[in-house]
């Protein structure tokens, strides 16, 4: 199509009704809320002391269907360990070009180390950004997940009190008698849910 044809184009569009294009991810007041459940990126977890709560174990490693977590634990020293117990994650890497947010790993891990937050809003432009470390994916003192320079976590303060958005298969999610209990052994910030869908308003208030 030559120039004159082009501009033909555009002269047979004046009038017509055109498709809008939408901001990203807007809702009423700003981006929308995210499911309660929703599979994002991990965190490591640490218990209220701040030990670690990965063991070492690998079983997150084992059942993980897209084999992308890499971990290799190590003898904790007696004198100063880093987990409660005899081992502690010494490596551990998530390569993000091959997770598929199964979340079977949660599932797996014994100790409630390794959890899902809801973020997903993470691009990362090299190979290298997008395999995660231990360093990077272990929460902070304060229970918060590291913020990478490409990660976009909007609120830290929604994100601290609704975090995990996973429930492990025997707890009991959609029992409204557990509304606002904590569902983790104690956590750095993550373990106090919000309603989820079939558990009543009415029940929250006590009525
Ligand atoms: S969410 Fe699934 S695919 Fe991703 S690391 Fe865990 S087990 Fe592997
Ligand atoms: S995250 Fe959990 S399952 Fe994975 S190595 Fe650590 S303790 Fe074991």
């Amino acid at each position: 199509m030559g120039y004159l044809g082009g501009f033909a184009v555009t002269f047979r569009q004046r009038g017509k009704k055109q498709r809008v294009t939408r901001e990203y991810a807007k809702g009423e007041g700003g981006k929308r809320d995210k499911p309660v459940r929703l599979h994002g990126r991990h965190v490591l977890n640490r218990y209220e002391d701040g030990m670690e709560k990965c063991i070492g174990c690998e079983l997150c490693a084992g059942v993980c269907p897209a084999r992308c977590i890499y971990v290799r634990g190590a003898d904790n020293d007696p004198t100063d360990p880093v987990s409660p117990g005899e081992r502690f994650g010494f490596v551990y890497e998530i390569n993000y070009l091959r997770c598929i947010h199964c979340d079977l790993c949660v599932e797996a891990c014994p100790t409630e180390a390794i959890t899902e937050s809801k973020l997903f809003e993470f691009s990362f432009t090299n190979r290298d950004d997008a395999i995660y470390t231990k360093a990077e994916l272990l929460v902070d003192d304060d229970g918060l997940p590291q913020q990478l320079p490409w990660e976009d976590w909007g609120d830290l303060a929604e994100v601290a009190r609704n975090s995990s958005a996973w429930v492990r298969a025997t707890a009991p999610s959609g029992d409204a008698d557990y509304i606002g209990k904590v569902g983790w052994s104690g956590e750095l910030g993550f373990g106090v849910k919000d309603p989820e869908v079939g558990q009543s308003a009415a029940t929250e208030d006590g009525d």
